[in-house]
């Protein structure tokens, strides 16, 4: 890390992030004082011979010129961690391992490139796993050399060297971007803004950053900006010099976006791309097996942005779209047998998650059930029309499956092994097996993923794989 030379910065937290941030700013030639609550961290750092100081105690600060924080720590809310309240106190600044590599960046860290390598961001709600992952394998598959990090992948300050004409794609959670006191990249992502992560802890974090990054001075030459949610359309107008600025591209799942600046949009399946109010270009988005639904459709729309401004063909973008296989555990096609998909969409633990999975399909067997989340499964009855069947996992199976209402022909499983049984013996050509469980996975699973992992191998199981 550059831009501190010879400064004393204190580190709190020694997992991983934080022993990574020690290393970065010893090799950049600045002090580090580690500190970390629990006594193994301290060892860690201790044999990597990182000199210890306790951050709580009086007058720690006195000499120290920034505080680095690790993820999880925290900040704000509820209330901040006690080295922190101190740094405060003594006026000392909070920033995290993004805002150092911006910093080192600002500070000419990329100088010696001919071609110095690009950042893109991602932020908003959701959907930002996957955009980040989208716009990583585009630029991959048109032949770029591209590194994805942050929230995603490694720690940006774990990155690999990068090489001439490089692009870094870091996906940040609004919690990485509240504490940031540098960002500055190339390209900025603000997916979208959910009503239901309008709480300081994400949302809003979430989208003020983004502002504050996007309004900065030497701002990013491009903002790719999902205005579906009159946030991202405030954003975008505030941003933009009048309508025709094309430094930004406006982008929907909903609506013609056909003005005369810069737009991409999908609509009844299909990608368009609008520059000055003429055609560009346009995908048939249906034809795009990884990425299924209309809320895909918007991550399609935000990566294929990302890859215009990054100067590759719409024809290159087009292909590598349909070489995406979806990341694990999110409308992930794990498998295809006699015209029926078999879908992991594990990750949703919620109504909402689960509602988009149910709209992104025809005809769906449903494997569904655990967990129960506050506030009952009525949100879900208005999405259950295609909704062939569904096979209700789970220790309270019988309770989700009486909430599930009378609308829908339901079977208590129980089991996962017994849900996938039942749903392969009765599919039909042109069905789709589809997890999506609208709830958490604590009752059968230790998380999420070993749920899905558990989903793909009774599939394969079922089908001989
Ligand atoms: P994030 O990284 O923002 O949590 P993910 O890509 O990991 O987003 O997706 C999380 C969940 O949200 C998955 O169940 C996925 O199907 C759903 N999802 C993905 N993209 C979107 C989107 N653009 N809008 C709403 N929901 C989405």
């Amino acid at each position: 890390v550059r831009g501190l030379e010879n400064h004393k910065v204190a580190v709190l937290g020694l997992g991983r992030s934080g022993l990574t941030a020690a290393r970065a700013l010893a090799a950049g030639g600045a002090h580090p004082l580690c500190w970390d609550d629990g006594a193994a961290g301290r060892e860690r750092a201790e044999r990597e011979g990182f000199e210890l100081r306790d951050l709580t105690r009086p007058g720690a600060f006195d000499d120290i010129d920034l505080l680095v924080t690790s993820p999880g720590i925290p900040h704000l809310y509820p209330v901040p961690h006690k080295a922190i309240a101190a740094a405060l106190e003594a006026g000392v600044a909070v920033d995290n391992d993004i805002g150092l590599f911006f910093r080192s960046l600002a500070s000419g860290d990329w100088d010696r490139f001919d071609t110095p390598p690009k950042v893109v961001t991602v932020t908003g709600s959701n959907g930002k796993s996957t955009t980040s992952a989208l716009i990583a394998h585009l630029l991959e598959d048109a032949g770029r050399p591209v590194q994805l990090a942050g929230n995603i992948g490694r720690g940006v300050l774990d990155i690999d060297p990068p090489e001439d004409g490089a692009v870094i794609v870091l996906e940040l959670s609004s919690y990485q971007t509240e504490l940031a006191r540098a960002l500055t990249p190339d390209i900025a992502v603000f997916t979208n803004l959910s009503p239901d992560h309008l709480d300081r802890h994400s949302g809003y974090g979430g989208y003020f950053a983004a502002k504050r990054r996007l309004f900065a001075e030497g701002g990013p030459d491009r903002a790719v900006v999902g205005v579906d949610e009159v946030e991202g359309a405030f954003l975008a107008n505030q941003l933009s010099v009048g309508p025709s600025d094309d430094r930004v591209i406006r982008v929907s799942s909903e609506r013609k976006l056909s003005g005369p600046g810069w737009s991409v949009f999908a609509r009844k399946g299909f990608l368009s791309e609008y520059r000055k109010g003429r055609q560009v270009a346009s995908i048939d988005l249906r034809q795009v097996r990884g990425l299924p639904g209309a809320h895909n459709h918007q991550n399609a729309c935000a990566a294929y942005a990302v890859a215009r401004c990054l100067g590759i063909a719409p024809r290159v973008v087009e292909q590598g779209l349909h070489g995406f296989a979806g990341l694990p555990h999110r409308s992930q096609i794990v498998a295809e047998r006699n015209d029926v998909r078999f879908v992991n969409d594990s990750k949703a633990t919620n109504i909402d998650s689960a509602a988009r999975a149910l709209q992104a399909f025809d005809r769906i067997r449903w494997i569904c059930g655990g967990l129960e989340k506050e506030g009952g499964l009525e949100g879900l009855h208005p999405h259950l029309g295609s909704v062939a069947k569904a096979y209700v996992i789970g220790r309270e199976a019988e309770h989700f499956a009486l909430g599930l209402g009378s609308g829908v022909d339901s079977e208590v499983c129980g089991t996962m092994e017994q849900a996938v049984a039942q749903a392969v013996a009765e599919a039909q050509p042109g069905d789709t097996i589809l997890l999506a469980p609208a709830a958490a996975s604590f009752d059968q699973y230790d998380s999420f993923e070993r749920r899905g992992e558990d989903f793909v191998a009774r599939v394969n199981a079922a089908l001989g794989i």
